[in-house]
């Protein structure tokens, strides 16, 4: 028995499969000999949970999908201001393979782009492709190997990159020789995927940088925002803009027919089918990913309002008003608390607010401090706030967060 999500996949599936339109990759040879009838998609939750249809199994080779989770290895181990003195993190509105560096720094203009893509990997320093192969396998949860024959077709045919690459280098952007930045990135590129590797990966950054598999920390939560907001601009090349408009998914194509496209906080998804438009992007899989947005309403942007209210009870009782708090508390949810209690004090004579964390799954510093304002000012006006924290949330916090203010 399939679940209901896997059954919706695979519903979705047969909805695109007939579209027969795009042509196989074969600038990189090895890559002509592509089933154009394989189409598989994956799903998978920030609480580790894998759903899919159609050929999610079926190993292919990653290519510019590798981009964003290597930026985002260069970004672990240099931070961005160092990186963007290399390259940048603006849309090139140009095709991937374009001759794109930025008048008078040189700096291609984000790590998406080929160009951008190469000065990015000449960052990593050390062995640098076993380094890239192991972060790629940490974002994916098992271990990836290299497509050999890929590699070796990619990089006997792969002047147009070399190009770039000796350019970037002629600019002063590019972090080693060119022959070195190329092969590695060639390399980088043959590594093997499935669908379901690419929507954990991208689960991993939906998750804030944590492998919702295999519960491993793979990059922080700064790394894992910054690489979603290049996505969201550049993840697409020239088609960017269209893609946000109509799918609104940060994501990353690769000519092997594999795009990687995360809701944050929600979900990873890969599909994958080879045949390619005109802008190397896989025509099944954006059909498939601008349906799955239309119909599970995925869009970044789609507006939720008070559905997701973090306030779950309010009662008054005599001079108390019980408030139970749930989910997680960040700014907008401190806002609604905030404004809730200020509404109901001027209502009803209210002297104690009985704040209920119970639910609360974490508060963000920010919540805290604003609730802990709130708190102070109505003591003055005689009202006392008692907090039921059971798990002690309002004194823990993520690794990543600033220190909290002094109560
Ligand atoms: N390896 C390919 C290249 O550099 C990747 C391009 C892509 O997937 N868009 O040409």
């Amino acid at each position: 028995v399939t679940d209901p999500l896997s059954a919706a996949l695979a519903a979705l599936l047969s909805r695109h499969v007939d579209l027969e339109e795009g042509q196989v990759a074969d600038y990189i040879p090895e890559l002509a000999g592509a089933d154009p009838s394989c189409f598989g998609i994956s799903m998978v939750s920030v609480h580790g949970q894998i759903y899919s249809a159609g050929d999610a199994e079926l190993p292919f080779t990653i290519q510019s999908v590798s981009k964003p989770f290597v930026y985002a290895l260069a970004l672990s181990d240099l931070g961005l201001p160092r990186v963007a003195r290399h390259v940048g993190f603006e849309p090139s509105g140009e095709p991937f393979n374009a001759i794109s560096l930025e008048p008078g720094t040189g700096r291609p203009a984000n790590p998406l782009i080929n160009a951008g893509a190469i000065v990015t990997t000449s960052l990593i320093a050390g062995d640098a492709f076993p380094r890239i192969r192991d972060t790629m396998s940490a974002f994916a949860g098992r271990a990836l190997s290299l497509d050999e024959d890929v590699y070796r077709s990619e990089a006997l045919t792969g002047d147009r990159n070399r190009a770039l690459a000796y350019l970037t280098s002629s600019q002063g952007v590019l972090a080693r020789p060119a022959n070195e930045a190329t092969d590695t990135y060639f390399r980088q590129c043959a590594l093997r995927v499935t669908a379901t590797d690419l929507a954990v990966m991208g689960a991993t950054l939906a998750n804030a940088g944590i492998n919702p598999v295999t519960g491993h920390r793979v990059v922080d939560e700064d790394v894992a925002r910054i690489t979603l907001s290049v996505m969201s601009t550049c993840g697409m090349y020239d088609h960017s803009g269209e893609w946000m408009v109509r799918v609104g998914l940060p994501a990353k194509s690769g000519v092997g027919g594999g795009i990687t496209a995360v809701l944050p906080g929600e979900f990873g998804i890969g599909v994958y089918s080879a045949p390619l438009d005109a802008q190397g992007n896989s025509v099944r899989g954006m059909a498939a990913l601008q349906d799955a947005s239309t119909r599970l309403g995925l869009h970044v942007f789609a507006p939720v309002g008070e559905a997701r209210t973090a306030i779950a009870e309010s009662t008054v009782t005599g001079s108390a008003l019980n408030l139970g708090l749930r989910g997680e508390i960040n700014f907008t949810a401190a806002e609604q608390i905030t404004r809730h209690i200020h509404e109901q004090v001027a209502t009803f004579p209210i002297s104690l607010i009985v704040l209920d964390l119970t639910d609360v799954t974490a508060v963000r510093p920010i919540a805290a401090e604003l609730l802990a304002a709130t708190g102070a000012g109505l003591t003055g006006r005689g009202v006392r706030i008692e907090p039921i924290d059971p798990s002690g949330i309002l004194g823990t916090r993520s690794d990543t967060d600033p220190p909290p203010p002094n109560p």
